[in-house]
């Protein structure tokens, strides 16, 4: 049987809809998962989930209220909806406790660097002099900076490499590393573009957009994801 994979959606307060790109869908079945939209709910049907989903993928999106990291904020700070900000941290705190495999990808790794207890810089450009371009101007699918990854890291062995290639869609990154994490990948400005729990069987978060990408490692990265959800 497929494992299922709860997927968190955005959510457009304006339309007052939940989204997903359908890239993610596809990659989770491209690695044999069963994948399960997670919309903006209600917190009594929270806890049931983890009956039904044997991992949880949190997907890209806006901005991460500078409250949840008790910061003030920043000018540099884009549009934030605090419900899905809460939603989401709740349930990457859950998945830490309850050893539930976990994925973070752009905005969730953030979010569960968060949830753990770390930080973020609320808009690299203006908090990080001297970084790269990390909002590309060029289509989803191709590579713009690269990263390197540390060797003893459970990414490592997980891709298989130590020089990546990735595309990059953040302004946002992680400043302080939650306790319990760590490093696990940066870009040659110092920007944070991995991390990892060192006590947990798959708590990855990847800075990059894998499930847009086509290259060996993105599919390594999410063959490993499901194997952990076996
Ligand atoms: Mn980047």
């Amino acid at each position: 049987m497929n494992p299922v994979i709860g997927i968190t959606c955005t959510f457009n307060y304006r339309l007052q809809q939940n989204a997903l790109a359908a890239s993610y869908v596809r990659a989770v079945e491209a690695a044999g998962g069963l994948p399960l939209l997670l919309p903006l709910m209600g917190a009594e049907n929270r806890e049931r989930l983890w009956e039904i989903i044997d991992g949880l993928l949190l997907s890209g999106g806006g901005d991460i209220g500078s409250f949840c990291f008790e910061e003030e904020p920043h000018p540099g700070q884009g549009e934030v909806y605090p419900p899905l900000d809460e939603q989401e941290i709740h349930l990457a705190s859950r998945a830490l406790v309850l050893k539930v495999p976990l994925l973070g990808i752009c905005r969730g790794m953030q979010v569960l660097n968060v949830a753990a207890g770390g930080t973020l810089y609320q808009d690299i450009r203006r908090q990080k002099p001297g970084a790269l371009q990390h909002v590309q101007k060029m289509p989803r699918q191709y590579p713009v900076h690269s990263i390197l990854i540390s060797e003893a890291s459970f990414l490592a062995s997980l891709t298989g490499e130590l020089f990546l290639r990735v595309n990059s869609f953040h302004h946002q990154a992680v400043s302080r590393t939650a306790p319990g994490f760590r490093v696990s990948a940066a870009a040659c400005d110092g920007v944070v573009e991995a991390v990892e729990a060192r006590a947990h069987p798959f708590a990855l978060g990847v800075q990059w957009h894998p499930e847009a990408m086509s290259d060996v490692a993105s599919r390594r990265l999410f063959r490993g994801f499901l194997k952990a959800c076996k």
